[in-house]
C-alpha cells in the first residue's frame, strides 16, 4: 500500500507519529509488550517507519562496535603524567586583563 493510501486510514497518522517518537525506546528495549506490538504492527505496514527503524538499528550497531574501553590503569597513568609535569604558573602572565 502506498503512503498516500495509508495516510487516509483511520488512526494511521496517530500511530505514525507515536511510532516515530518510540523508535529509540524500541531499540533500547524499553517498550512494554502492548507498545511493542503496536509499533511492530505499524512498522510492518509503514515503509517510512520501517526504513527509519532499520537505519536507527544500524547506527546503534555501528556506535556499539566502535566504542572501546580503555585498558585498566590508563586513567591513573594519565593523572601520574600530569602530576609529573605541572603547568607553569607564570605561563598565564601575559593574559592578565586587570593591567
Ligand atoms: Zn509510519
Amino acid at each position: 500500500m502506498t503512503f498516500r493510501k495509508l495516510i487516509r486510514m483511520p488512526g494511521f497518522l496517530l500511530d505514525h507519529r507515536w511510532t516515530r517518537s518510540h523508535l529509540s525506546d524500541e531499540i533500547d528495549g524499553q517498550l512494554g509488550p502492548e507498545e511493542r506490538s503496536r509499533l511492530r504492527r505499524h512498522v510492518d505496514e509503514c515503509e517510512s517507519c520501517h526504513r527509519l527503524l532499520e537505519s536507527l538499528k544500524q547506527t546503534v550497531h555501528v556506535l556499539k562496535s566502535v566504542s572501546f574501553r580503555p585498558a585498566p590503569g590508563v586513567a591513573d597513568r594519565v593523572i601520574e603524567k600530569l602530576d609529573e609535569d605541572p603547568a607553569d604558573p607564570t605561563a598565564c602572565k601575559g593574559h592578565d586583563l586587570s593591567s
